[in-house]
Formats: structure tokens, C-alpha cells, sequence
């Protein structure tokens, strides 16, 4: 800003921080990606991770709670201490801080936390993205079915932002050893609240299901998913999973029959590229837990 005098220039370093988050370690992954560790003013971590793709897209991932207080089993962030809901803009921070480094055009609410545990902060961030280039319609906020929050994003944003569905089983006995939240809003209400966004925007809602071996990946579990969601409001994503523990990942065989059987009932599915799983920043993975090691090259 050398249009303004020296002075106020040191003045302003001096007293308006550049960021309200600071960054505690960043980590590169063999496939490019990148995943930051930042700290609040007030001590809590928060993490995001950018996600390049050959076909040029530059993906943000950006957390919207630090930790988060719904403890679905799978999630290593569902293990942490919740911490509290992020200011908009502390996840504004997350993307600029990518930014200044990448143009981006594509921007996920997918880090820690439920997104509409917070829809005040997301809001308020989504609707800053486009002055940095990530347009509502190439934004995804991610929900595990908090009901209050998903009806009020149903009833009242009008911006064109995708939504995502964490699902995860369609049997409701699985689905709340999986996901408590399931006890707390079952999942009949929810799918019927997203089918409702659908023929209110004509915009599909993604269905976001990770494939755990032996839980959640039997042919007959896709047939009851298929049987739930219908053909026409939903399109699936099948995600490999990232072992953060108590659960194994399903075979590429698996998670290919899983998706034949949700081809034969027309339901729209494919299986999504896994990024960042050597340094743990794929889905699930979040934990806030800088690694000792270095970070490694980048191969193209
Ligand atoms: S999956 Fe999402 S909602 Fe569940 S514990 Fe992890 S961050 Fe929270």
C-alpha cells in the first residue's frame, strides 16, 4: 500500500492484525495438497486444507467450529475438545490465507465442525467469497442433519450454494451408532427437508458416504440407500475411507459393487479422489494435530 504515507503504514501494522488466525504449522502432501494448522487469538486450532486438481479446480476446505461437540465415531475431529463456533471472519482467514499463495474457485465447508451448528458465521463468510473469486454456486456447505439450522438455510438463504448431506447408512440403527446426531434428528425428517430444497431450487443435494469395510458397505445397504433417496433429488458421493482408527477403509471392490447397485436403481453416484491422505488432511482426518515430520516434495 505504498500509495499512503509510511507512517500511517507502520501504524497499521502495528495495530490491525493481517489475520485473526496464525498459522502454527502447514504440511504438503505427494499430491500437492496442502493442509494449515492455525491458532485463534484465543488459543483454539482450527484447520483447512487447499486441494488442487488437474482439471484445474482449486478447492479450499474450511473448518467451521473448532473441534466439534457431535462426536459421529468415524471422525477423528468428532474426537477433540469442541472448542467454539468460528467468527466469518476467521474462516474468511482460512481462504485468504490459501489465496495469497493460489487463485481458488471452489470452497467446501467440509473441515471441523457442522456447518450449521454456525450458520450465522458461514453465511456471513460465504457471502465474502466472491470478492475473492469462489462464486455461490461453486460453494458446498456440509451437514450431518442439524435440523434447525437446515431448516433455516432452507426456508431463507436464496444464494445458490450447493448443499451436502452426510449420511453414511440409511439403516437408522447404523446410522446412530455412526452419527449420535441420528437419535437427535432422524434421518427420514432430514431427507425430507433436502428433498424439499430440491424442488424449491431444482438443485441436487449430494449425499456424502464414506465407505467403512463391514459396516456400511453391503450390496443390500446400497439398495436400502437407493430405496431412501430416489432418483431424482440426490446424487451420491462415495468416499474411500481414511482409517483414523476404530474403523477399516473398503476394498475398491467394495465400494465398485456398492456403486453397481446404486447404478442398476438410476440413483446418480460416483467415487470420490482422495487428497492429502499422507498427511492426514482427507475427510475425517481433522484433528488439529501437527505431525513431527517435514513436509514432503510435491510430484506432479
Ligand atoms: S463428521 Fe462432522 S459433524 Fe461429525 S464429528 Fe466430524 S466434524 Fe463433527
Amino acid at each position: 500500500m505504498t500509495n499512503l504515507p509510511l507512517a500511517l503504514r507502520t501504524a497499521l501494522e502495528a495495530e490491525v492484525p493481517f489475520s485473526t488466525l496464525a498459522v502454527v504449522t502447514e504440511q504438503q502432501a505427494r499430491d500437492g495438497t496442502v493442509k494449515t494448522l492455525f491458532r485463534t487469538h484465543d488459543g483454539h486450532p482450527v484447520e483447512a486444507v487447499l486441494m488442487r486438481y488437474r482439471d484445474g479446480r482449486r478447492s479450499v476446505c474450511v473448518s467451521s467450529q473448532s473441534g466439534c461437540p457431535l462426536t459421529c465415531t468415524f471422525c477423528a475431529t468428532g474426537a477433540m475438545t469442541f472448542g467454539r463456533n468460528l467468527t466469518a471472519s476467521e474462516i474468511v482467514d482460512q481462504a485468504l490465507h490459501f489465496r495469497r499463495s493460489v487463485p481458488l474457485n471452489h470452497l467446501v465447508f467440509m473441515g471441523m465442525g457442522e456447518p450449521l451448528m454456525n450458520l450465522d458465521g458461514v453465511l456471513g463468510a460465504t457471502r465474502r467469497m466472491p470478492a475473492i473469486g469462489i462464486t455461490h454456486r461453486r460453494t458446498t456447505i456440509s451437514t450431518v442433519g442439524w435440523m434447525p439450522g437446515l431448516s433455516r438455510f432452507v426456508e431463507d438463504v436464496a444464494e445458490p450454494i450447493r448443499l451436502a448431506l452426510s449420511l453414511h447408512a440409511a439403516d437408522p440403527a447404523l446410522r446412530s451408532e455412526l452419527m449420535p446426531v441420528n437419535d437427535r434428528y432422524p434421518l427420514a425428517d432430514v431427507v425430507a427437508l433436502c428433498r424439499t430444497h430440491w424442488e424449491r431450487t431444482n438443485r441436487r443435494v449430494f449425499v456424502e458416504y464414506v465407505m467403512l469395510a463391514g459396516v456400511n458397505d453391503a450390496p443390500a445397504q446400497a439398495r436400502l440407500l437407493a430405496e431412501l433417496l430416489g432418483r431424482d433429488a440426490f446424487k451420491v458421493n462415495l468416499i474411500p475411507y481414511n482409517p483414523t482408527g476404530k474403523y477399516g477403509g473398503s476394498s475398491r471392490e467394495a465400494i465398485a459393487t456398492f456403486k453397481a447397485e446404486l447404478d442398476r436403481a438410476h440413483v446418480p453416484a460416483t467415487v470420490r479422489l482422495t487428497r492429502g491422505r499422507d498427511i492426514a488432511a482427507a475427510c475425517g482426518q481433522l484433528a488439529a494435530v501437527p505431525r513431527a515430520r517435514a513436509p514432503e516434495p510435491v510430484s506432479s
